[in-house]
């Protein structure tokens, strides 16, 4: 979309310098991008004079920090400002011993889930790979961590649908993974789907990919379609085909995360239907109770309904309740939607 430098891999440097270097150039250039996080070409003295003032005539392409919001639970929600001068969110979760940064992978989204506030802004474009790698640089720098020293997990879960720019999800996965890049395990990137079953498909035949969740919300077809119309296109039956041939690697599991929205999927007889969808596949369950928002006609359950739910599942497979980080500052899952603080400086949360 914008020429920059981030985003490019070792043969697009090659090309982008001239056959006319040396060629450990490009390498040299590529592990200063993603192993040193250079904020400025002019960082990087290795490289001959000449070759630099060339290469410092294009925009590095480091996504710029707008504004921040800190939630009272520690997590960060980052308002990035990108070249064309849109902007994109990213949230850094900070736990004992690991930090989760969240990013986006599309400006908007244009699938269209009833209770997420990120359907309300429609798609505005994909983001190239250098704008979803360079939300990585950006959480890392502001927060002092370095992939070598601290744990840290990438969830492609933000802002927009992956599976829907899957060429530059996956060039910016091969780049925060690789060992001379940001250094990343790939064990600890992960990508969520609404379920684009001919995308999941194709990510299975990548090489490098992240893990693979999908975003299951439902236990039927029919209410599946109410709450997420993408099911009209793919159906539930085909979405669980898919992941029934989905070529896991040896370590991993699939991941489905279910929204729970009271009095409409709630209930045990939702659960139990789940865990009949579920069955023969190797595979985990995290539940996340609706995080409410402006505009989202629907209400989060009790936690006594979210534990009765997981004790129906746990009888069949592992499940967990993804705990919400940063409702008070619209950072949680399916929050994300640029919600500026009003000049209280507090977010005015109805629940
Ligand atoms: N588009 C992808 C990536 C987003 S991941 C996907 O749909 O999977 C965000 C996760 O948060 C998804 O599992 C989604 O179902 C869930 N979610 C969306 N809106 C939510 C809300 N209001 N409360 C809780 N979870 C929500």
């Amino acid at each position: 979309m914008h020429a920059a430098l981030l985003g490019s891999e070792v043969a697009d440097i090659r090309e982008l310098i001239g056959p006319d270097e040396p060629a450990y150039r490009a390498r040299q250039l590529y592990q200063a991008l993603y192993r040193q996080r250079v904020r400025s070409i002019s960082e990087v003295t290795t490289l001959p004079a000449e070759l630099r003032r060339r290469l410092e005539a294009i925009p590095l392409g480091l996504p710029s920090i707008e504004r921040r919001y800190e939630s009272a639970d520690g997590t960060r929600r980052y308002l990035l400002g990108l070249a064309d001068g849109r902007t994109v969110e990213t949230v850094l979760m900070p736990e004992a011993g690991r930090n989760t940064i969240c990013i986006s992978t599309q400006v908007g989204c244009p699938v269209d889930c009833k209770f997420c506030l990120t359907a309300l802004m429609g798609l505005e474009r994909n983001l190239t790979a250098g704008e979803i790698v360079g939300q990585v640089l950006v959480a890392l720098a502001d927060n002092g961590l370095s992939p070598g020293d601290a744990r840290v997990n990438v969830v492609m879960m933000g802002q927009g649908e992956p599976l829907l720019n899957l060429p530059n999800v996956l060039k910016a996965t091969r780049i925060l993974v690789d060992p001379e890049g940001v250094g990343l395990s790939e064990r600890r990137i992960t990508l969520s789907t609404a379920g684009i079953v001919p995308k999941i498909d194709e990510l299975g035949q990548a090489p490098v990919r992240p893990k693979l969740a999908v975003s299951l919300n439902a236990s039927t077809e029919e209410q599946r379609r109410e709450l997420m119309p993408i099911t009209r296109k793919y159906h539930l039956a085909d979405l669980l085909e898919a992941c029934r041939r989905y070529p896991l690697r040896p370590w991993e599991k699939l991941t489905f995360e279910y929204v729970l929205l009271r009095g409409v999927n709630d209930s045990e007889a939702d659960a139990r239907r789940v865990v009949r969808l579920l069955a023969q596949l190797n595979a985990k369950v995290n539940l996340i109770a609706l995080n409410p928002g402006p505009g989202i006609p629907f209400e989060t359950p009790e936690p006594e309904r979210v534990l009765a739910f997981q004790r129906i599942l746990r009888r069949s497979l592992p499940c967990f309740i993804r705990k919400p980080r940063g409702r008070d500052i619209f950072a949680a899952c399916g929050q994300l939607k640029r919600m500026a603080a009003p000049a209280s400086g507090e977010f005015a949360l109805t629940r």
